[in-house]
């Protein structure tokens, strides 16, 4: 008795023990079916990611077309709003004021269109089919020659020198002869953004209120219009607005006006964010000296150098002043104000298939020092 007892207290434990084994065996039969020595946890990754790559493969190239004509039409669109809406209502402030407006505004425009436009159309730059003077890898896409800081674009379907990414706004690379013009695109339609949204503002915040207060108004005397019994709404509405939502009635006979103003803040205070953030990012690199590509392969470095005990240096970082003077093409004859703040189609130092790298020596007391 005692031992059937036992044994029917054990049953549940060895059931489960039981589907344990089981499941672990099935567990190992599917896995003998795909096991491969050589798998890494980067190739299942690559595997997983391969169907968004193929995506990207066939598709990237007609997503760029797309992508610029957006930036054409917000753009202009922006512009036009400018013009139309804000400008005549700076011209109501004093003349200083509006000098400063027709001037700084105008500065801002020429850079954002000239930089796009050199960033759009300028070839970032591609290795010449043989004399490389410097061969670091041999591209497997165009079986060529690949020299230092050069990646192949698998939307342009060809390498590009100092390769940062494919950028589907531009509908281009961007590489060693346009990254100056894509990162002053970016600094001057940031600082124009955040222009017309200071500009936008005032206009935005009466037209955004309004809209709301005059919701609630109307929303609050048909309520009260019901309560009462009347049910002449028009009567309560002509004697109980003040004169600002007077003025909102005026504004929705221009809807236009209206949507032009919420449109132009909208837009404009969203970009401010997001390019913000992406300005960020490429400041940061170029200030270490990198590439969007290269930070990831300095990252992977480091940790394999890390495991080693030893310490891995970006090659091309040559300090942060001479990373600048570098990226921005810098030479005696040229100046921050003639070739930054002034449209410049100046060439960047040297021709982008040979890079002068970074030489480091060790101090007891400092570490590694820059030399
Ligand atoms: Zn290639
Ligand atoms: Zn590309």
């Amino acid at each position: 008795m005692v031992y059937w007892s036992w044994k029917l207290r054990m049953f549940p434990r060895r059931l489960t023990r039981a589907a344990k084994s089981w499941c672990g065996w099935v567990r190992l039969l599917i896995m003998t079916l795909y096991y491969n020595y050589f798998t890494t946890y980067m190739i299942v990754m690559e595997t997983a990611a391969e169907p968004m790559f193929w995506f990207v493969d066939h598709f990237a190239k007609y997503f760029g077309p797309i992508f610029v004509t957006l930036v054409v039409v917000m753009t202009t669109s922006v512009v036009v709003i400018f013009y139309t809406c804000l400008l005549p209502h700076v011209y109501h402030q004093d003349l200083a004021w509006t000098c400063f407006h027709l001037v700084f505004g105008h500065w801002l425009l020429v850079n954002i269109v000239f930089h796009y436009i050199m960033a759009v159309f300028t070839n970032p730059g591609t290795p010449p089919a043989k004399n490389v003077p410097e061969v670091v890898s041999i591209c497997k896409k165009c079986i060529s020659p690949k020299p230092p800081r050069t990646h192949h674009c698998t939307i342009c379907k060809r390498c590009i020198l100092k390769m940062d990414h494919h950028c589907p706004w531009l509908n281009n690379c961007v590489g060693h002869y346009n990254h100056r013009y894509f990162y002053l695109f970016c600094v001057y339609m940031w600082c124009g953004t955040i222009y017309v949204s200071w500009v936008g503002y005032e206009l935005f915040k009466q037209h955004f209120y309004g809209t709301m207060l005059m919701f609630f108004s109307l929303f609050f005397n048909h309520q009260e219009v019901e309560a009462s019994g009347t049910g002449d709404i028009g009567a309560l509405k002509s004697q109980e607005f003040t004169d600002n939502q007077t003025y909102l009635f005026i504004g929705y006979g221009h809807a236009f006006y209206h949507h032009a103003v919420l449109y132009e803040f909208i837009l404009c205070s969203g970009v401010t964010f997001a390019l913000g953030l992406l300005l960020f990012w490429h400041t940061r690199l170029i200030h270490g000296g990198q590439t969007s590509i290269e930070v990831h392969i300095n990252q992977k470095e480091v940790s394999k150098f890390k495991k080693k005990n030893l310490v891995y240096k970006n090659p091309y970082n040559y300090g942060w002043n001479k990373n600048w003077q570098v990226f921005l093409g810098f030479t005696d004859t040229r100046s921050f104000i003639r070739h930054v703040l002034l449209p410049s189609s100046h060439l960047p130092e040297g021709d982008g298939l040979t890079w002068h790298r970074a030489h480091y020596k060790y101090d007891k007391d400092k570490g590694l020092q820059l030399l």
